[in-house]
């Protein structure tokens, strides 16, 4: 830990960071901490500098990054946030004093639940920039688990999963919700991450070695048709992802071509069709595994080329095509109004990232006018959740689910005991996956077996509706905590995005 590594790392992205000022915020925190140490051992600045660390990775503004490194200083020691106000003024003073607030983030029973997301919300809505700083606390305490006891293991990672990778989604940061899932994974389901870790080992491996011949291949080709890129490199897909996708097409791993991708960056949309061009002149693409997500984004506003050759040998690799702008939208989502650009002024980041959460206002101007906790759901469900789709049963009528509901979500929503008894699917006419994501207007056949008395217990892990996932355990009979169920019927199923994976509780 050096405080001179932290501020060249900020250098490199926002070249008017006011280094002194960065450097006193952590000598202050590291006063005020004194001889505390983290249950590792560890001296307890070291958190709070690897949270800034982590704010850095995202491009954060140095507010950001200060309010980071004295993030714990009113909760843990004698210093109070008016304190940090006196030294570090008011927008410091209230990023701290936010994260204070959801410091007290507990995993204890539905009301709990309820209330900690109100609290997000609120302290989204004063300043997003609360969250993101409680998101890297929340990485950096996740990757220093394993000093923890298993009880807490199990409730931070669970809690992490429900709770903050779903929000991270939501906007739109996709480094930090992958970091969030994965590194969650081990603890809240270690027997399917250990059984993934096997499962890819060797893929994985000879992947890694293709895509970086494939680099090299194509940086060449590239150069010679004299595209400038901006950057290409291999990407791994992130695990839990990985595994979602996996459960999708029956664990089979010879149906996933995008374990290891090769991305490449270039200035503008012209040239990311011209790269893909070049690339189909020299290596065959698979069929139907073209996708074009800058003409046609994906609801999350994800935009890329996408497309799948074969290379050396008949193996195959994924390619992705974008542009920064497309890039930094990916990986930082919300995040990215606070990246440095010359001449932009800090108020208008600010209010352009505001727009961008003008839903979360509106929830919460009617959190205000509500007590009712039904009614609250309900309103999370029109905006937080607003993406629907319809589709139909053979009899024609219409059936409402969250988007990419799964026909084990369908069965549920007709009558437990059709989810109970799915065996498989007919969609459209034709035999289908049981995981598979449903879209409007689809026509959905369950297909029950009377010899089929339980649910599966895979199910959980990619059903979208919080009804299914309660009826599931009740036909496992696994969970009788019934805390985060109820939650879950309260939000009449709409709650599941919140809680994309559920814990497993296992018989004694
Ligand atoms: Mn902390």
């Amino acid at each position: 830990m050096n405080i001179e590594e932290l501020v060249n790392k900020i250098k490199i992205y926002n070249p008017e960071s006011d280094s002194d000022m960065i450097k006193l915020a952590f000598e202050y925190a590291k006063k005020a901490h004194g001889n505390t140490k983290r249950k590792s051992g560890e001296p307890y600045i070291i958190h709070p500098f690897q949270t800034a660390m982590i704010l850095a990775d995202q491009k954060m503004d140095d507010t950001t990054i200060i309010a980071g490194l004295l993030h714990d200083v009113p909760e843990d020691t004698k210093k109070t946030v008016d304190d940090v106000k006196k030294e570090f003024g008011k927008e410091v003073a209230n990023l701290v004093e936010g994260i204070t607030k959801l410091g007290q983030l507990k995993y204890r029973g539905v009301d709990r639940y309820i209330e900690n997301l109100r609290k997000m919300f609120v302290a989204m809505a004063s300043d997003v920039r609360t969250i993101i700083v409680k998101f890297a606390d929340r990485i950096h305490n996740l990757s220093t688990l394993d000093a923890l006891a298993p009880e807490k293991q199990k409730r931070i990672s669970m809690e992490s999963l429900e709770i903050f990778a779903p929000i991270a989604g939501r906007l739109g940061m996709g480094s930090i919700r992958g970091q969030l899932e994965d590194l969650s994974f081990p603890f809240a389901y270690p027997a399917e991450y250990k059984w993934l870790i096997n499962k890819i080992k060797g893929t994985l491996k000879k992947e890694e070695k293709y895509v970086e011949e494939a680099k090299k291949d194509i940086s060449q080709i590239l150069a010679k048709n004299s595209v400038k890129v901006k950057f290409i490199k291999g990407r791994r897909k992130y695990l839990l992802s990985l595994y979602r996708k996996l459960l999708k097409h029956n664990k089979d791993l010879s149906k996933i071509h995008d374990i290891v991708a090769l991305r490449i960056v270039v200035s503008t949309v012209a040239e990311c069709y011209g790269v893909l061009g070049l690339i189909h002149q020299h290596y065959k693409p698979m069929k139907g595994r073209i996708k074009d997500y800058i003409a046609q984004p994906k609801p999350s506003g994800y935009q890329s080329l996408h497309t799948t050759i074969f290379y050396k040998k008949g193996q195959l690799v994924e390619i992705q095509a974008r542009t920064p702008e497309m890039h930094e939208q990916a990986e930082y989502g919300i995040a990215a109004h606070w990246h440095y650009k010359e001449g932009a002024k800090g108020k208008s980041k600010k209010e352009a990232a505001r727009d961008k959460l003008a839903w979360v206002e509106e929830l919460l101007k009617f959190q205000k006018q509500t007590s009712d906790d039904e009614q609250y759901f309900e309103s999370l469900k029109l905006e937080f959740f607003k993406d629907r789709i319809f589709v139909f049963t053979p009899k024609g009528d219409v059936i409402d689910l969250p988007e990419d509901a799964t026909p084990i979500d369908f069965a549920y929503h007709i009558h437990s005991g059709l989810g109970n008894s799915c065996n498989g699917v007919k969609i459209n006419e034709k035999i289908a996956t049981l995981s598979t994501p449903l879209k409007s207007g689809d026509l959905v056949e369950i297909i029950a077996s009377k010899n089929r008395k339980k649910p599966s217990k895979n199910w959980l892990i990619f059903v979208k509706t919080g009804s299914a996932k309660s009826k599931i355990r009740q036909g496992l009979n696994i969970d009788k905590r019934g805390v985060i169920q109820k939650a879950l019927h309260a939000a009449d199923g709409q709650i599941e995005y919140l809680t994309k994976t559920k814990k497993i509780k296992k018989k004694k």
